[in-house]
């Protein structure tokens, strides 16, 4: 039989919760994550420099942490082994790689993803990265990356500047952002590129749902997380997101995602904050009771359990179908917010 080459990458992160499905560490899921989550390895952090990340270059947080996620680093060819025959057994659906900014992240990533073809892991592969060159992005494609996302994560060229921009001492520039989102879109196809946008960095309800807006517009599929203050990060003070603003996002986010409501239809208050989502009474209880709007958002099989949350609660999103009794605070959420009654 012919020897696979090793892969040239040597180490990778796992997320805690994939480590445990893969049989790579022990330990008790309350909900098992569908999709594998890897983060790429680097001694020392990323070169960007986003507030809220633990992984940023002026940070003080635990270089194994990603939100709320600790990332144990393990050896390549174990964790591609083991995603082989997860993958087999149906136990993962896809593979996400999140990647830190550095100058040799794309061929990391190829590296990783070639190692992945080598070893029969059949199932779809998710890059979530820095904004990249057009060949860049057209060398993941080729590789078989089926899904490229590339983060706004703000909501607004202020909050962006802010956040992760030149105010942040950071690499990133909003306009650039969005046009090599859009660039993406043209390489990787209209229902295979996301963005990631996080609630609570100092938007306005209003424009959190003019980027999803945006994003749908622009065949750009929006993934909703709520902003979790990490110790040792710039932004370790602020506060997450309330929920009830979080519920009227996501429900916001859901049916604009579904074709039943645009931005132009909803109202807000002189604090911009949701008044109205623009559809019958009907829409808006069938959207709440089916408990989708409020499950996790993101590419198919995400489910990203308590990326923002711990398992007690309360869940920003949820990686299952939230229970009828669920449903009922949710409700109670919503009502505690807006004119309207569900
Ligand atoms: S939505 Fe999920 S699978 Fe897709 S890039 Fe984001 S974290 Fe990865």
């Amino acid at each position: 039989m012919m020897k696979r080459p090793r892969c040239s990458v040597e180490k990778v992160r796992v997320s805690s919760g994939s480590a445990t499905v893969l049989g790579l560490i022990e330990g008790f899921l309350n909900a098992k994550p569908t999709t594998a989550y890897l983060l790429t390895y680097l001694e020392g952090k990323c070169t960007a420099n986003c507030r809220f990340c633990s992984q940023a270059k002026d940070s003080e947080g635990r270089a194994d942490m990603l939100s709320r996620v600790s990332w144990p680093v393990f050896q390549t060819e174990d964790v591609v082994s083991k995603l082989a025959v997860a993958a087999q057994k149906k136990r993962i659906m896809r593979v996400c790689i999140q990647a830190l900014n550095y100058p040799r992240v794309v061929e990391d990533l190829c590296a990783i993803v070639g190692a992945l073809k080598s070893h029969g892991v059949g199932v779809p592969v998710s890059i979530s990265c820095q904004p990249l060159k057009r060949e860049e992005l057209e060398k993941l494609a080729e590789t078989g990356v089926e899904r490229i996302g590339i983060p706004l994560d703000a909501a607004s060229k202020d909050v962006f500047n802010q956040v992760k921009g030149s105010f942040a001492d950071g690499p990133y520039d909003w306009d650039a952002q969005r046009f090599a989102l859009l660039e993406a879109v043209k390489i990787f196809g209209g229902s295979h590129v996301s963005t990631h946008l996080m609630v609570g960095l100092g938007e306005t309800e209003k424009e959190m749902v003019q980027a999803i807006q945006w994003c749908v517009d622009n065949h750009i599929y929006p993934a909703l997380f709520a902003f979790t203050p990490i110790p040792g990060t710039a932004l370790e003070q602020q506060s997450s997101p309330t929920l009830n603003c979080y519920r009227r996002i996501q429900l916001a986010r859901y049916l604009i995602v579904k074709g039943q409501t645009r931005f132009e239809k909803l109202q807000f208050n002189e604090y911009g904050c949701l008044i109205d989502f623009g559809v019958h009474d009907e829409t808006l209880s069938r959207a709440i009771l089916s408990g989708q709007p409020f499950q996790t958002s993101g590419c198919p099989e995400c489910n990203r359990p308590y990326y923002n949350e711990k398992p007690s609660g309360p869940l920003y999103n949820f990686p299952f179908q939230p229970a009828p009794e669920k449903i009922k605070e949710i409700k109670k959420q919503l009502n505690q917010t807006t004119s309207r009654r569900f």
